[in-house]
C-alpha cells in the first residue's frame, strides 16, 4: 500500500538532456580535426574558411564554435616548422655551404608555406580535443 498525500512536495524532475552529438574516444577526436572534420561526426566540416570554425556543425550540430583553440595552433605550428626548418638549415649549411642569398630564396618561402599547410589541420585537431575535453566557452560569449 502506498502513501500519498495531495499536500505533499514532489520535486519535479529536469529532463535528461543528452548532446545531440556524440562523444567519440581521443585519438578519433584528434584524427578526424585533423582532417579539418567534425570531431564528433567525422562528416561535417570544421572550418567555414581558411580558419575560421563554424558554430555549429552542419551534420551533427556539435558546438565546434564553442571549442578554445586559442594560441595552442600556433604554438603547436610554431614548434612544428621550427624543428624542421632549423635542422635542415644547419646540416645543409654544414654540408654544401650555399650562398646567403639562395638560402634566403629556399627557407624563408618554405617556412612560409610550411606554416600555413600545418595550421589548419593543427587547430582542426585544437578543436577536436578541447571539444572532446569538454573546454567550451558559454555559447555567447564572442
Ligand atoms: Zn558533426
Amino acid at each position: 500500500m502506498t502513501y500519498s498525500s495531495p499536500t505533499r512536495w514532489v520535486p519535479q524532475r529536469a529532463p535528461v538532456s543528452l548532446p545531440a552529438w556524440q562523444e567519440v574516444p581521443l585519438f578519433s577526436a584528434l584524427r578526424r580535426g585533423l582532417a579539418c572534420r567534425c570531431p564528433s561526426c567525422g562528416a561535417g566540416k570544421i572550418f567555414q574558411g581558411y580558419l575560421r570554425v563554424f558554430s555549429r556543425c552542419e551534420v551533427c550540430e556539435a558546438p565546434l564554435g564553442q571549442a578554445r583553440a586559442d594560441d595552442v595552433p600556433p604554438y603547436f605550428t610554431i614548434l612544428i616548422v621550427g624543428h624542421l626548418i632549423v635542422p635542415s638549415m644547419l646540416i645543409w649549411e654544414r654540408l654544401a655551404a650555399p650562398a646567403l642569398w639562395l638560402q634566403g630564396m629556399v627557407w624563408v618561402p618554405l617556412t612560409f608555406l610550411l606554416t600555413l599547410v600545418l595550421l589548419r589541420p593543427i587547430k582542426g585537431a585544437t578543436v577536436g580535443v578541447t571539444l572532446k575535453l569538454g573546454l567550451l566557452r558559454p555559447e555567447d560569449a564572442p
